[in-house]
């Protein structure tokens, strides 16, 4: 997807529109293609929420730690996956002005995840081998339940019963300092 081209009177709207809709289906992140935007940005939950426009990471730590993700595209499907521990992110806010941070903990998981959205990765891209095959069939079955077309079900907008009905994710609760493993319910 191409950056988000400033100044653009659009960005405080779309800004709006990603915060309402993460916040609507419970989630801790999500990117702008997901609602069907077609806007190079995304948002992470925060105090205060975090809106990321052309977002790219400029550096990494080597240390990477495992959590376990999910996310509000792909209902049901749960995944631990290994990443940077701290990430040095430069994005645009939605008034225009470029900005370079650090971030780690739960704050780094999400904008990584996002990121990938954005780049057109997805969190299962991240399985290998018989984990891959086993979500390959539980995609189809997901894809069948909702009725939805045999392509396209990665970007198009967000199913709003199916997720609210799907038991299997759980609710987020944020990460203990003692817990090796924890579990993200990101967009
Ligand atoms: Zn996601």
């Amino acid at each position: 997807m191409t950056p988000f081209r400033f100044p653009n009177p659009q960005a405080i709207d779309i800004a709006h529109l990603l915060v309402n809709a993460m916040d609507m289906e419970g989630g801790v992140g999500l990117s702008a293609p997901q609602i069907g935007v077609r806007a190079r940005v995304c948002v992470v939950k925060g105090t205060p929420n975090l809106v990321m426009f052309n977002p790219k990471i400029l550096d990494q730590t080597t240390e990477e730690i495992e959590l376990e993700e999910g996310c509000l595209s792909i209902p049901g499907i749960l995944l631990k996956i290994s990443r940077p521990r701290l990430v040095k992110v430069r994005f645009t806010t939605p008034s225009g002005k470029i900005k370079i941070d650090k971030f780690d903990g739960l704050t780094a998981r999400v904008i990584q995840h996002e990121i990938d959205h954005l780049n057109g990765k997805l969190f299962i891209d991240y399985a290998k081998g018989l984990k891959k095959d086993f979500i390959k069939k539980k995609m189809v079955k997901i894809r069948d339940r909702l009725d939805r077309p045999k392509t396209g079900i990665y970007m198009e907008p967000i199913p709003r019963e199916p997720i609210k009905s799907a038991a299997v994710i759980p609710e987020f609760t944020p990460p203990k300092p003692t817990d090796a493993i924890i579990t993200i319910k990101t967009g």
